[in-house]
């Protein structure tokens, strides 16, 4: 693909601007909070000032409230590890939030921090529970979440997304679309597209389609330099972002293939007395040639918390029912029981 039409597929990211829902965000929180006037503490901080005034209207710098500090300072598996050892181990701080709103800021405060010497921490959707989005010692932390554009080309069959953009919307823009992802998170609600290529890339669909990067038709990216570049499948360096975890560069942008939205699907369950026997009947399934969109395992321990949280939740549902005499939901939770 020459570069040209490369820069065709993420002209319209390029173009997208945040400044909007940002103003309309700072209308309301002044609205909120006419009778308290008090500051959000910037002019405290000449760092922060410095990198606001590089960015443009569209991107927001911001110090963290308490509330803010319980949500930054943690991701999926952070929060559940117990504060002591968090406290003994890590030094898990942040000096102030940027959240750019265009592709261009993004790259601003790129460059701005390498030319600075400033470390930071990209943050998707915080969904990784392995710390990467995690601020230590007093990182800025990058928050990508208002680069949430997405576009489909439904003639090329192709979505381009930007940073910020979680599978929930997509698969939602999609469906309505009469499109689908080929592959998917397993948790439906998890994390961002670009995240995703930067951590993991096997979910639903693997089986048949395999790991995302067989997906990807480019990726648009930020180098810790503060370079823009453009990284189609050909190039030497595509295959090392994924997986990456941000070390090589920020995912700004990806414009991944999309199919048709198919309305059949055929579920088939098997029970096997070990691990070993189902790995033995997924290798039968690739001997013969069978190419079902996913396998997935549930070991019995996993089934077995299922069933007890399902149990509790039916249980409960069935006594409200019978206490209102709903003969119709008695019914149905007796069913799901
Ligand atoms: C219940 C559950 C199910 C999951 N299922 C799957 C699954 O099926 N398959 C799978 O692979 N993973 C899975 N995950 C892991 C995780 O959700 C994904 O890896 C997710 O897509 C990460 O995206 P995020 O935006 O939340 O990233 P974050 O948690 O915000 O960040 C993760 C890491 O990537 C870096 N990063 C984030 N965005 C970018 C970017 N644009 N450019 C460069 N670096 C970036 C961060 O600095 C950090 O190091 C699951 C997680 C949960 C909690």
């Amino acid at each position: 693909m020459d570069t040209a039409s490369k820069s065709r597929m993420f002209e319209p990211l390029l173009q997208f601007s945040a400044e909007h829902r940002v103003k309309a965000q700072a209308e309301a929180r002044a609205l909120l909070f006419e009778k308290f006037p008090f500051g959000n503490g910037s002019d405290s901080d000449p760092l922060m000032q410095n990198v606001q005034a590089a960015l443009s209207d569209a991107s927001v710098a911001f110090r963290l409230s308490p509330v803010q500090r319980d949500v930054y300072y943690n991701d999926s598996g952070t929060a559940f590890v117990p504060y002591f050892i968090k406290k003994m181990l890590l030094r898990i701080k942040g000096r102030f939030v940027v959240r750019p709103g265009s592709v261009a800021d993004l790259q601003a405060f790129v460059r701005y921090a390498a030319t600075e010497q400033l470390s930071y921490t990209i943050r998707g959707a915080g969904t990784w529970p392995f710390g990467g989005a995690v601020p230590q010692n007093n990182d800025i932390i990058l928050d990508l979440s208002h680069l949430d554009f997405f576009h489909l080309d439904r003639d090329a069959r192709r979505l381009v997304v930007g940073a910020g953009t979680v599978f929930a919307d997509v698969r939602k823009f999609l469906r309505e679309q009469g499109f689908r992802l080929k592959q998917d998170i397993t948790n439906p609600h998890s994390g961002t597209v670009c995240g995703w290529i930067a951590t993991g890339g096997l979910g639903l669909g693997a089986f048949k389609y395999g790991h995302v990067r067989k997906s990807v038709q480019a990726l648009l990216v930020i180098t810790p330099e503060g370079d823009m570049r453009m990284l189609t499948p050909e190039d030497p360096d595509f295959e090392a972002l994924f997986g990456s975890e941000g070390q090589i560069g920020i995912i700004a942008g990806a414009a991944l293939d999309v199919l048709p939205e198919s309305y059949i699907s055929k579920p088939y369950a098997f029970s096997f007395d070990s691990a070993e026997e189902a790995q033995k009947f997924m290798q039968l399934v690739i001997n013969w040639g069978l190419k079902p969109t996913s396998l997935l395992y549930f070991d019995p321990h996993y089934i077995a918390i299922t069933y007890d949280i399902e149990k509790e939740k039916h249980t409960k549902k069935l006594n409200a029912a019978l206490k209102n005499e709903d003969d119709f939901a008695i019914q149905r939770e007796r069913h799901e029981l």
